[in-house]
């Protein structure tokens, strides 16, 4: 398939390369990072196109709207990306006619001026609904009413609109103030039978389809027994700790996003799940006061975000003596230095399983499972 990009916007590193041999040079640069390793093979996707769902445009004042290209803030525009769904695309272009309609002020950054600086969507696939997160520079978006009016016609996939206000000259794209325009300020999907409310700031699995397999290889891995505790470290929205918590009698689960440690909350209730407690705090902290506290944890799920986790949580596994730990990975250097702290505490891995949460990119993700050395 051809990207109407053509490469520029640099996101897609593999696309226009046969899906198998990506997945195959995915594969060596795992055993090259994990030479003392059985690696397994990738887990590729069957259609990996249209996987995405979430992205994050940007609009030049011609009402173009893309990514930025890799090495400038040039907006490559984008009409039709391989890794968005249909819908995805429905939205952006719906978005796109009414801007110019209303003639909204689009953020000119050189000058620091104008209003509307991103918009980002988000799709929940199971349900069809659609988040759209607008990052303006101000607290008030002229004409907002009509704006959400026209949109949710046009698209009745559009659940919620949620205005960011971000006025600081910054490379980060969301702020933490936001102002509902219409809807809930989430929309709902389901995943693994079970319901999450997701919001326009927490963390949510970027891939459903691999995202779903990913959780039951987990689950397959560790193998839990039922009256274990398990401690789901860097939780999200609770997705993982709330799967798992079917097979055991105890789950905790903790989180330094407070909008997705909220999220969590009211998720455990919505499934009517009472045997998992949520923690808002830093997951190397917290397993810090479990460890001097002398708590029971049998097994540990850490799924920490691209820059890994620390020495300081390695260190209170070693005074926790988890009888294994389930690390899941999105960047394999982190996981690599990661593993070298833990064998000096006495935990090995042999497997690593890597998943293609990201086709086309140069992205993958692993999981292993480490446990004391006999
Ligand atoms: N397990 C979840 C989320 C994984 S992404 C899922 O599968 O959906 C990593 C998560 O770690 C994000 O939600 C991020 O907000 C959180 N995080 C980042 N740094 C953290 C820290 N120091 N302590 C606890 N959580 C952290």
């Amino acid at each position: 398939m051809d990207c109407s990009l053509k490469k520029q916007c640099g996101s897609c590193q593999y696309i226009g390369m046969d899906y198998s041999k990506q997945l195959l040079i995915k594969k060596e640069k795992c055993q090259s990072l994990f030479p003392d390793h059985h690696i397994h093979e990738v887990h590729g996707m069957q259609y990996p196109y249209d996987y995405r769902n979430k992205v994050i445009v940007a609009f030049n004042q011609k009402y173009e709207y893309g990514l930025y290209e890799e090495t400038s803030h040039r907006i490559v525009p984008m009409t039709k990306c391989l890794l968005h769904d249909q819908e995805t695309h429905h939205v952006l272009s719906q978005i796109q006619k009414i801007l110019k309609k209303y003639r909204v002020s689009i953020y000119d950054e050189k000058r620091n001026k104008g209003f509307l600086k991103h918009v980002l969507i988000r799709r929940a696939v199971t349900t069809n609904q659609t988040l759209v997160v607008l990052v303006g520079r101000e607290n008030v978006m002229k004409g907002s009413k009509n704006f959400c009016q026209e949109l949710v016609h046009a698209c009745p996939s559009v659940k919620s609109v949620v205005l960011n206000i971000n006025p600081r000259k910054t490379s980060v794209v969301l702020s933490k103030q936001e102002k509902v325009l219409y809807g809930k300020g989430f929309i709902v999907d389901q995943l693994c039978q079970l319901t999450f409310k997701i919001s326009a700031q927490s963390f949510y699995q970027i891939n459903h389809e691999q995202c779903t397999y990913m959780y039951h290889k987990i689950l397959e891995l560790l193998n839990p027994r039922k009256e274990d505790v398990i401690l789901d470290a860097y939780c999200g929205i609770g997705t993982i700790g709330m799967f798992l918590s079917k097979s055991v009698d105890n789950v905790i689960g903790v989180e330094l996003n407070h909008e997705a440690y909220k999220d969590a909350k009211n998720n455990a209730k919505m499934n009517h799940i009472n045997n998992i407690q949520f923690y808002h705090d830093d997951a190397s902290k917290f397993i810090q006061t479990l460890a001097a506290q002398n708590d029971h944890v049998d097994c540990v799920v850490m799924d920490p975000p691209r820059s890994g986790s620390t020495e300081v949580f390695v260190e209170s596994i070693r005074v926790l003596k988890p009888r294994q730990v389930i690390y899941v990975s999105c960047n394999p250097v982190t996981l690599a230095r990661d593993l070298h702290w833990f064998s000096n505490i006495g935990y090995d891995s042999q497997d690593i399983y890597p998943i293609d949460m990201f086709p086309h990119t140069e992205h993958i993700e692993c999981i292993t499972v480490l446990s004391q050395k006999k």
